[in-house]
């Protein structure tokens, strides 16, 4: 295997929101969805989707030009990773999942899918404020408002995942799965991922795949309790951007009661739910990172769920990001993390020490992120963005963070 190679081709089955097949997730943002003999996309609701996918040109040039140790562009995304010093996608992909050199020198091996990532359109519960139509379709109204009915209009009918044939080609590769990744809209709301995993539930199979989601927790399904117990393992990683009121205000409609008795509920049952990690992942952004440090204080008071957050860095969208935020404004917030993340490298909390590291480098990370960029020009998008979901949602700012007094002018 040269440098270049990475076995996702060969046993990993990506597919997007709007049910294109991709090598892997890092394949949309170079646009290299696989599409048939007469140019056209391959979508996963079409009967026999899956192997076309797999036999497509598309997946067999990329397989031989990985062969031929050539960094093909749907890899970009990798090789930039990589150009940074930190571990790649491919670098974890080929640690985790190894395989026979035979099988991967072929370009056009007989279908393997040991590892499986669905992202199910934007069927979604909640409407987030950092997020968009693309992964909330309740997003739309407001979209529309914002920047025209026409802007919604690709995101209308991303309903992939209702087609049968999918789940019945995916059911006939149930054997060599090892793990299948859920991503929303909202998965734990997708009536035919719950069909589809009863389904291998009630085959052998269950026993030897992992499931891990991506999820808002804002329902867990009975059928969690019945079902779950069955696989491998479940892994959770949870959204959450606040503490309280501030969750409420930026991941609306949901109430921060319900959420919480969710998350209590998952710790509490962790071993009968068969969940083997729970991990919460705020996305940092404008909104939240005067209030990082009461997300590491409340979650500290676990002991299932991990008890430091899993960090997410918003880049997009731009007038979301802290760095539209002042220049003095994030000094302050800089200070008051720093100070925090002096007292956890000290060891004045009750973290073990593999989870104090973590936190530290979250911690200092996102200092760096809060700097790294100035944006002021695009306060006005973001006064513009949020005025209209605080007049839709009966909301006020000031009222959810009242530390934007000096900088809001209301
Ligand atoms: S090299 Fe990277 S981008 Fe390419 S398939 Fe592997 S993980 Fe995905």
């Amino acid at each position: 295997m040269n440098e270049a190679q990475c076995v996702l081709p060969w046993m990993h089955l990506f597919v997007d929101s709007f049910g294109y097949f991709y090598n892997c997730c890092f394949g949309i943002a170079e646009q290299a969805y696989s599409y048939d003999e007469s140019g056209q996309i391959i979508k996963a609701s079409e009967p026999g989707a899956i192997l076309r996918h797999w036999n497509s040109k598309r997946m067999v040039e990329l397989r031989k030009g990985m062969i031929a140790g050539e960094k093909v562009s749907a890899c970009s995304g990798c090789w930039r990773v990589e150009e940074t010093g930190s571990a790649s996608f491919r670098a974890t992909a080929n640690s985790e999942y190894p395989m026979d050199e035979t099988t991967l020198s072929m370009t056009d091996p007989a279908p393997i899918f040991r590892y499986i990532d669905l992202r199910f359109g934007n069927l979604c519960n909640l409407a987030c404020r950092m997020c968009a139509p693309y992964s909330s379709r309740k997003l739309s109204p407001e979209f529309a408002q914002l920047y025209g009915a026409k802007s919604v209009e690709p995101f209308q009918n991303m309903n992939w995942f209702e087609s049968p044939h999918f789940w019945d080609e995916l059911h006939a590769h149930r054997h060599q799965i090892e793990k299948i990744h859920l991503v929303g809209g909202e998965p734990l709301i997708i009536k035919e991922c719950w069909e589809f995993l009863r389904r291998l539930s009630e085959d052998d199979c269950a026993k030897n795949i992992t499931l891990s989601y991506n999820t808002n927790l804002s329902h867990i399904p009975p059928q969690a309790k019945e079902i779950w117990p069955r696989f491998k393992g479940v892994v959770l990683l949870v959204s959450m951007d606040g503490v309280g009121a501030l969750n409420d205000f930026i991941r609306y409609p949901l109430k921060w009661e319900d959420f919480e008795r969710n998350l209590k509920f998952i710790e509490e049952n962790f071993e009968d739910l068969n969940v083997v990690n729970c991990h919460v992942q705020p996305t940092i952004q404008a909104y939240n990172i005067h209030h990082i440090v009461e997300i590491c204080e409340y979650l500290a008071g676990f002991q299932k769920i991990k008890r430091y957050p899993l960090v997410n860095l918003l880049f997009d969208p731009a007038y979301l990001t802290p760095h539209v935020l002042p220049h003095q404004y994030r000094e302050e917030i800089s200070k008051k993390i720093s100070d925090y993340t002096d007292e956890v490298e000290l060891g004045r909390n009750d973290l073990d020490p593999w989870a104090n590291l973590s936190l530290v480098r979250s911690l200092r990370g996102i200092i760096t992120y809060i700097n790294s960029e100035d944006r002021p020009e695009l306060f006005r998008e973001f006064q513009r963005v949020n005025d209209l979901f605080d007049v839709n949602r009966g909301q006020k700012i000031l009222e959810f963070i009242p530390e934007f007094l000096p900088i809001y002018g209301k």
